[in-house]
């Protein structure tokens, strides 16, 4: 039910800016840039740009601290940094709906924006396959809800009042039943309720474990077309394996989807990671989606980043590399080769 990334309690300030790190309530919060102010940076050449500003609004020439936000330690050290903060939320609802249509998924999107103004704090969405995996093969998963519905959505307004967010909470989900977008819903009742449905997502620790070998996929996509390429996904996988099973699941409200190819009797030796790739970054490059919504660049991803980049991007990424840090000392061979 955290609100950080993954790795919290182990992650550092600078590592989290350094990644541009989100979390489950990016729809509420933002990622990482939206929490800098500012911050200072070390140069390759032990320059210190000291830029800790501490204003919301400052229009004074370019905005030096998103050149090291997100820049996987590429182009200086971050040493120091002025971070947002906001009031901690001291009530939470929680509800698990099912749905019938992926249109019914991002309609329900727009009715809990409206209808809780601006609190929506986790819009998480599980397919069929995500949903009937985890509660069948996880220990300690149970489900609120019978499985077979094609979706499933995990969604949370975090508020200073619960006295006053349950009705609103529970009101929204009564129009948006009487509206039929939802056929079925269980609101957790207790804290620990909460959890057992936060266990549901937080169950895709365990694929690596108990699903391997397989290859993990962390894509964003236009919100409205992220139902159209998991279809696409999905035949295009099986024509070329038919046994593949991708499962889909992901941060959707934030248009970010993960998707999980395993393919049953597939050894570590003989996993077609690299075709199954070429599959997948061709279909989001034909949706025109992002190869990385959270995860970076880094080393694994350097072959695709063309396909959610275009040319001048690159080139421009590449200038602003060889200036800052000719030599390549820091960060070398990660997000792009400078050759
Ligand atoms: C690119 C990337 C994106 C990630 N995004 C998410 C996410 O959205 N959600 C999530 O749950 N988990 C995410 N993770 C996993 C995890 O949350 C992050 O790795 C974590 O926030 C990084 O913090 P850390 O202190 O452990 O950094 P490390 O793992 O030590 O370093 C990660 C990267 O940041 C660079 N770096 C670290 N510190 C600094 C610094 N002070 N100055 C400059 N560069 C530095 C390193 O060179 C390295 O490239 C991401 C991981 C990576 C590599």
């Amino acid at each position: 039910m955290g609100g950080g990334p993954g790795a919290r309690g182990s992650c550092q300030i600078g590592g989290n800016i350094a990644t541009n790190a989100g979390g489950n309530r990016v729809i509420r919060y933002g990622m990482m840039r939206d929490q800098v102010l500012g911050l200072e940076a070390v140069l390759a050449d032990g320059t210190v740009v000291s830029s800790l500003n501490k204003m919301q609004k400052n229009n004074a020439g370019y905005d030096v601290r998103q050149l090291f936000i997100g820049s996987e330690g590429t182009l200086g050290v971050i040493t120091r940094a002025v971070l947002r903060l906001a009031p901690l939320p001291c009530a939470t609802q929680t509800a698990l709906c099912a749905l019938d249509t992926y249109d019914d998924v991002v309609r329900l999107l727009r009715h809990a924006q409206r209808k809780l103004s601006g609190r929506l704090s986790a819009f998480e969405v599980m397919w069929a396959d995500f949903y009937g995996l985890v509660t069948t093969r996880v220990p300690g998963v149970r489900a609120p809800l019978r499985a077979g519905h094609p979706f499933y959505v995990l969604l949370d307004l975090q508020g200073n009042d619960g006295a006053q967010d349950t009705p609103v909470f529970e009101g929204m989900l009564e129009s948006a039943m009487e509206a039929g977008l939802i056929q079925d819903a269980a609101v957790a009742s207790s804290h620990k309720e909460a959890q057992s449905f936060w266990q549901l997502r937080d169950a895709v620790a365990e694929f690596p474990v108990m699903w391997s070998p397989n290859a993990a996929y962390d894509v964003s996509l236009p919100i409205g077309r992220i139902g159209e390429f998991a279809e696409t996904l999905r035949a295009r996988l099986l024509a070329v394996w038919p046994h593949a099973e991708p499962v889909n699941f992901g941060h959707v409200g934030d248009s970010n989807l993960h998707v999980s190819v395993y393919l049953p009797g597939a050894t570590d030796q003989d996993f077609p990671e690299h075709e199954i790739s070429d599959v997948m970054y061709g279909v989001v490059q034909e949706f025109r989606g992002s190869v990385s919504a959270e995860h970076g660049i880094g080393f694994h991803k350097k072959p695709y980043l063309h396909c959610s980049r275009t040319p001048e991007e690159l080139a421009l990424m590449r200038l602003l590399k060889r200036s800052l840090d000719p030599h390549n000392i820091l960060s070398p061979g990660r997000v792009f080769d400078l050759a």
